[in-house]
């Protein structure tokens, strides 16, 4: 593959949480060599990129899973809410990664994405008071934050996506259901439900957006289904929010050992593989490795995707109807202002020029 391209210099990058490898062929590219030093540098050079490449992590792709959950909730909506979804579709799926952009811009914003649950004991955390109030007093605000509060923000947000309905305001319903769609969709990841969010402390760097990004990329659009059905009310979203939550964490362990155990029957060239895109040349995990990764989890990574799509949608409704059901068609504020639109340009800047303090959760 390389021989094709003349000679690769590969240049590392970390920028926006991407590492990317980009082979350089015109600028750097090199007088010929008789080809069986060609064949010994070659190897040379592949072997050392590798190795260097094996210690940083990947964060490829981007925001696929998170764009697509809260494309999808939009058809589980029934007609009444569909007036204004429906039409605002690609607003609520471009903006479902506000969130993950707001974390290069605002301090709080990690901590809303993620709890590492193990933190308060084993499954199923009983220790940990479910409801906000009684864990601040158990705990305590700062390591609450420090570990993480993604079931609790969820609520928070769902009040507030409750309020918007209530004053019929067009453009805070739709920025709080593309922001609140990205928590709820986090929640149900399990490396974020988990200290060992990115297989750091097991030497399994990259299987974060190994399970949320490559795989889903590579799966989603051709094999797997998200027209789920309708919107359903949910009575006590907090304990929704909490079985969720408590899935994630009792299948965080089979997320990071069916890797490890793969990886030990995968020689590192099958383990991982080139892939062109956008003109560049990635070191990605290779198609084989995801397949058979996606099979021995017994699609659980498509199953955790629907179930987030559902409850996405389903949190969307019961807002609505807790908010009296308003008319979604005699709305106020519809037009998204000056301000709302520097603010979506600030995260833009921000994310693109951004390192974010802790997690990635993209
Ligand atoms: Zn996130």
């Amino acid at each position: 593959m390389l021989s094709t391209l003349g000679l690769g210099l590969w240049f590392l990058e970390h920028d926006q949480n991407i590492t990317l490898a980009r082979i350089v062929t015109d600028k750097y590219r090199v007088p010929d060599f008789p080809s069986p030093y060609l064949h010994i540098v070659m190897k040379k050079l592949l072997l050392i990129t590798v190795s260097v490449l094996c210690s940083l992590p990947l964060f490829p792709w981007g925001f696929y899973a998170h764009r697509q959950i809260n494309y999808y909730a939009v058809f589980m909506l029934p007609p009444d809410m569909l007036v204004l979804y429906k039409p605002n579709i690609q607003f609520l799926s471009d903006h479902a990664v506000d969130p993950d952009k707001r974390r290069y811009a605002v301090a709080a914003e990690g901590a809303r994405h993620y709890i590492d649950i193990d933190h308060y004991g084993n499954y199923p955390f009983d220790s940990l008071p479910r409801l906000w109030t009684k864990a601040v007093d158990k705990y305590g605000k700062d390591t609450l934050q420090a570990y993480g509060i993604v079931p609790w923000h969820i609520q928070t947000m769902l009040g507030r996506l409750t309020a918007a309905f209530k004053e019929k305001d067009q453009v805070k319903i739709l920025k709080l259901s593309a922001d609140i769609g990205h928590y709820i969709a986090d929640s149900h990841v399990p490396l974020h439900v988990c200290s060992n969010h990115n297989g750091q402390l097991t030497n399994q760097q990259g299987i974060h957006a190994f399970w949320e990004s490559r795989i889903p990329e590579l799966l989603a659009a051709t094999s797997w289904d998200f027209l789920l059905g309708k919107a359903t009310y949910i009575d006590n979203p907090l304990a929704f929010t909490w079985k969720r939550v408590l899935e994630s964490a009792a299948a965080s362990d089979s997320v990071l050992h069916t890797e490890s155990s793969l990886t030990a029957q995968f020689s590192s060239d099958r383990k991982y593989s080139f892939e062109q895109r956008n003109g560049q040349f990635l070191r990605q995990y290779s198609t084989a490795f995801c397949h058979a990764y996606d099979q021995q989890l017994n699609n659980m990574i498509e199953r955790r995707m629907q179930q987030s799509i559902v409850a996405v949608a389903s949190f969307w409704y019961t807002a609505w109807v807790n908010a009296g059901q308003p008319d979604l068609k005699q709305l106020l504020n519809k037009d998204f202002s000056e301000e709302d639109r520097r603010e979506f340009d600030e995260l833009n800047k921000a994310w693109l020029k951004g390192q974010a303090p802790g997690k990635n959760c993209d």
